[in-house]
């Protein structure tokens, strides 16, 4: 399909998990991608290069998040890289994707912790949504991936969990000024998917992952793709500050 000719993208965090597939939906959709990673150089190249392969236009963006100055920095590369490639720095499409976990029970969990999440997981989208605002297109797309832990509780995962609450406020009051300019954004909150963590490959503790939802299997990266890749689309024009169950019925408890 080829529903993003023409257009571009940045997702953050697209080096691995859920972010690459993203990357690589919407490349295959024919967007030009930002493929936006912090320190794994060699597996942002990598997705490049699968996009590539597979007939896409993809290039790599360097830059910390959660660090002074990172909004700034992330798009001054950004527009280095769209400029060279399409003589201008206008984006159709921001995923804001990156983001770190936590899994310290509250009790045990520090006030650097703490801030390490809030600062990659909620405060680098919303300064990244606001330094993107002069670049984004009429109709353009603003989609922020959020979690299940938003709506099923556990203990282990409050904080984690409070800045993924964070994020999903930027649908909800950021929707009525951007539907001005015909631009749309919702959350995507992922139930467990599959990533480079190691205890997907414990077939026991995948097992246990699995009964969480009703179709008996943990998320693939792939099925979180595909509903971003929905919601970047002009099929989704009538969908803002809307949040969208992408936890394969985790939800339903
Ligand atoms: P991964 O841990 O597999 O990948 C994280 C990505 O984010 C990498 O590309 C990484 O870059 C980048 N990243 C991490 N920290 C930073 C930082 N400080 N600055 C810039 N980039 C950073 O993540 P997942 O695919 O598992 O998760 C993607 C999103 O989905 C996250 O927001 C996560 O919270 C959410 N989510 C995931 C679920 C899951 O079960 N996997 C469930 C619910 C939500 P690099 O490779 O360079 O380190």
């Amino acid at each position: 399909m080829d529903r993003l000719a023409g257009k571009t993208a940045l997702v953050t965090g697209a080096s691995r998990g859920i972010g690459r597939a993203i990357a690589i939906r919407i490349a295959d959709e024919g967007a030009l991608v930002a493929v936006h990673y912090a320190a794994n150089t060699q597996m942002a190249e990598d997705v490049v290069a699968t996009i590539e392969k597979n007939g896409g236009r993809a290039f790599a963006v360097q830059a910390e998040l959660g660090a002074p100055g990172d909004a700034h920095e992330l798009f001054l590369r950004l527009e280095a890289g769209l400029k060279e490639r399409t003589g201008s720095v206008e984006l159709d499409v921001l995923v804001n994707n990156a983001g770190v976990m936590g899994g310290v029970p509250a009790d045990e969990t520090t006030a650097e912790q703490f801030d390490r999440l809030i600062a990659v997981n909620a405060k680098a989208p919303f300064f990244l949504i606001q330094r993107a605002l002069s670049n984004l297109t009429s109709g353009a797309r603003v989609i922020n991936i959020s979690s299940g832990l938003t709506r099923f509780a556990n203990p282990d995962e409050v904080a984690y969990a409070m800045s993924k609450g964070a994020v999903e406020q930027l649908a909800l009051h950021l929707a009525k000024p951007l539907a001005e300019r015909g631009i749309t954004i919702n959350s995507v909150a992922p139930g467990i998917t599959r990533n480079g963590n190691p205890v997907f490959d414990i077939p026991e503790a995948v097992e246990q992952m699995a009964r969480l939802s009703p179709f008996g299997r943990v998320g693939e990266p792939q099925d979180v793709a595909d509903i971003v890749a929905f919601l970047a689309s002009d099929e989704s024009r009538w969908m803002t500050g809307a949040f969208v169950d992408a936890s394969g019925g985790t939800l339903l408890g």
